[in-house]
């Protein structure tokens, strides 16, 4: 495939480079020649970019994706009355509801831009079933929890387990550990996790530090706090990220920073669930990379990354007007988000993967259209209805905003809605 004259190209490589009137080459699944009068072979799909704006798909590093289902069911309420909301609905999910409410999500988040996804739940091989008939790329994070805590069937570290030996070599998938939060997993838990993980070279994922509760109480508990006893415990790694860390004392921000864990931001769902704001500015001087996630809809309550820039980009303007610039939020969401679910994408560079997307700049937010504002405008301006096609893994998923299929997923998933 060759994306022809694109308007502008956004890189996000190394330098940030943005370029005028070039093309871009994928050939299977990669980014193969960037540059001006590329030749297409006879019979090559051509993609006409004059009118838009190509740039890197976004990353949503921390995602319940077949949350789509309690959109609206915990709204206005603390941490703790959301916890036990949707818990109780989440005794209620069958495969099939899962199945559903990743079909409403995955293509709720392709039409806003995101070519790429980590999950964090059970069922995951009905996410991941989803997302193979969609064609979205997906690290699947198999909820692991105690045993006396879960509605899961079985043991959640054995289910873990078994799901992540079942995806090999996927093209678009690839299996993680998703350790729910220090409440409701032991040391124990934590650790026979990572030696699996590091034994199959996989990456683990976390909610850490969310909200004041969860520290008071773990300080109660272990008279440390959670990123610090996770230090102590020796599960602080850089196979790990960790959404939320709106919590994190100096001490436990060099921790994360010196074992290089990523740290996913979810301002919508720290904002809604009145959680606090993560300390961008500390996490940033100390190294630490930051990535961007919409958490589930049951706390934010959508999954559309450019809102999730704009918020982000906002709120740490409470602490100083230069806190989290348009191009800082626009690296968490993208080349930072790649780093920390561990793809080869984020980037539009020769040999990276060709997850891509084009924004439709026939707009007035695009107005004035200035190469300098381009960053500034995708932050501060425009919205995701603006997104017209995205390519993931080198094929065109959605085009002109439409998804193969998609009207006849979308009638059989709403048949499939939980009851409340
Ligand atoms: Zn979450």
């Amino acid at each position: 495939m060759i994306l022809k004259n694109c308007r502008f190209i956004l890189t996000q490589n190394s330098s940030r480079d943005i370029l005028e009137g070039a093309d871009i080459k994928i050939e299977e699944n990669k980014i193969v020649k960037i540059g001006k009068n590329l030749r297409a072979e006879r019979g090559e799909e051509k993609l006409d970019c004059s009118r838009v704006l190509v740039m890197p798909g976004l990353i949503n590093c921390h995602c319940h994706v077949a949350m789509t289902q309690m959109r609206g069911v915990a709204d206005d309420v603390n941490l703790q009355e959301f916890l036990n909301k949707t818990f109780e609905l989440d005794a209620k999910m069958k495969r099939e509801h899962v199945h559903a409410g990743a079909i409403i999500g995955i293509i709720e988040m392709i039409k806003s831009g995101t070519t790429a996804f980590q999950d964090l739940y059970y069922f995951e091989d009905a996410v991941a079933e989803a997302a193979r008939k969609i064609g979205m790329r997906g690290v699947l994070a198999w909820a692991v929890l105690d045993k006396e805590f879960t509605t899961q069937q079985g043991v959640p570290l054995e289910n873990a387990k078994k799901f992540a030996k079942s995806i090999k070599n996927d093209p678009l998938l690839r299996p993680a550990l998703g350790l729910q939060g220090v409440y409701v997993c032991s040391e124990r838990t934590y650790m026979d996790a990572k030696e699996f993980c590091e034994h199959e070279g996989l990456t683990m994922h976390t909610h850490l530090s969310e909200n004041g509760v969860e520290v008071s109480e773990h300080v109660k508990k272990t008279g440390m706090r959670p990123a610090e006893w996770l230090e102590k415990i020796g599960f602080l790694s850089w196979r790990l990220s960790a959404a939320h860390c709106v919590h994190l004392a100096d001490a436990e921000i060099s921790m994360v920073a010196r074992r290089g864990v990523s740290v996913v931001h979810c301002p919508s769902s720290n904002l809604k669930l009145s959680s606090g704001i993560m300390n961008w500015n500390g996490l940033k001087a100390a190294g630490v990379n930051i990535s961007l996630g919409t958490d589930g809809c049951a706390s934010n309550n959508n999954l559309d990354m450019f809102e999730e820039m704009h918020i982000a980009a906002l709120l740490h303007k409470l602490q100083g007007p230069s806190v989290a610039r348009a191009q800082e939020v626009l690296d968490a969401a993208t080349i930072n988000g790649a780093r920390a679910i561990g793809i080869n994408a984020g980037s539009i560079e020769v040999g990276k993967l060709a997850d891509l997307i084009t924004i439709d700049l026939n707009d007035t937010r695009w107005t004035p259209l200035i190469k300098s504002m381009l960053i500034s405008h995708i932050v501060y301006s425009i919205n995701s209805s603006s997104v017209r096609d995205s390519i993931i893994n080198g094929k065109l998923v959605m085009q002109n905003r439409k998804i193969d299929g998609e009207e006849k997923m979308l009638r059989a998933a709403e048949q499939l809605m939980l009851r409340r």
